[in-house]
């Protein structure tokens, strides 16, 4: 059977994750997998059905009955809710902070992991999340946890919500990251942490292009592959 790789990329909020795990994956012609999008995509139907996030029952029984699934269109991520694209709807405030708050759940968990595992067993992807590294993909070929500080984060959300017609403050923005951080850091599943076998990657002075040729040279080293 053919070898297929895995790069796993974790850290806090706003850390450029995306950003730098969509660009690797354009080198070294990798699948990208978003799997804060899927948790997102779980957050927006317990919004849209008015479930309280400290409502675990009625959590659980909707992320059995749910179906997230993604596809590609153009190379970019699609994230289908029981069907539907809704990746045009899962960025807002709101999302973000149900997303953290009911991915404390055994349950969203699980689904989304099996969903997750499948995707990196089919072909060379680069996954990014809060417990790739640790959970999802423990034997990935390389496992990256990047972040930056507080700050550097908000600044860099601010710049990217700038242009999205809402009224964010960067001292929101900032306490909203804190906020996350805590409630993922501190959740008794899955909690976001370092790999022990991750290389920590702190960006708070470096370039998005700098980060992503450390990382492609990282690739390379752990596998002696070469861009094709
Ligand atoms: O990465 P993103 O900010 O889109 O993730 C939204 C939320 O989804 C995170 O704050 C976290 O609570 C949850 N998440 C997770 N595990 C992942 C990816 C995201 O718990 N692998």
């Amino acid at each position: 059977m053919k070898k297929v790789y895995n790069i796993a990329i974790d850290g806090p909020a706003g850390a450029g994750k995306s950003t730098i795990a969509r660009s690797v994956a354009r080198k070294l012609h990798f699948v990208y997998v978003d799997t804060g999008a899927m948790y997102r995509a779980m957050a927006l139907h317990f919004l849209r059905n008015g479930i309280s996030s400290s409502d675990e029952a009625a959590i659980s029984r909707a992320a059995e009955d749910v179906d997230v699934t993604i596809s590609y269109k153009n190379g970019e991520q699609q994230v289908l809710l029981n069907g539907e694209n809704v990746s045009g709807f899962i960025r807002t405030g709101e999302v973000s902070a149900m997303a953290s708050a009911t991915s404390v759940y055994l349950p969203v968990r699980k689904k989304l992991m099996e969903l997750q595992k499948k995707l990196a067993e089919k072909e060379n992807v680069i996954m990014d999340g809060r417990d790739i590294g640790t959970c999802v993909l423990p034997d990935a070929d390389l496992k990256i946890y990047l972040t930056a500080s507080s700050k550097v984060r908000a600044r860099r959300r601010f710049g990217q919500l700038k242009n999205s017609g809402r009224e964010y403050t960067l001292e929101d923005i900032e306490r909203d990251i804190i906020e996350r951080d805590n409630q993922d850091m501190n959740r008794s599943i899955a909690p976001l942490k370092k790999a022990d076998d991750a290389f920590l990657v702190d960006s708070s002075n470096m370039t998005a292009r700098q980060v992503e040729e450390q990382i492609v040279e990282l690739f390379r080293q752990k596998t002696e592959k070469g861009e094709k």
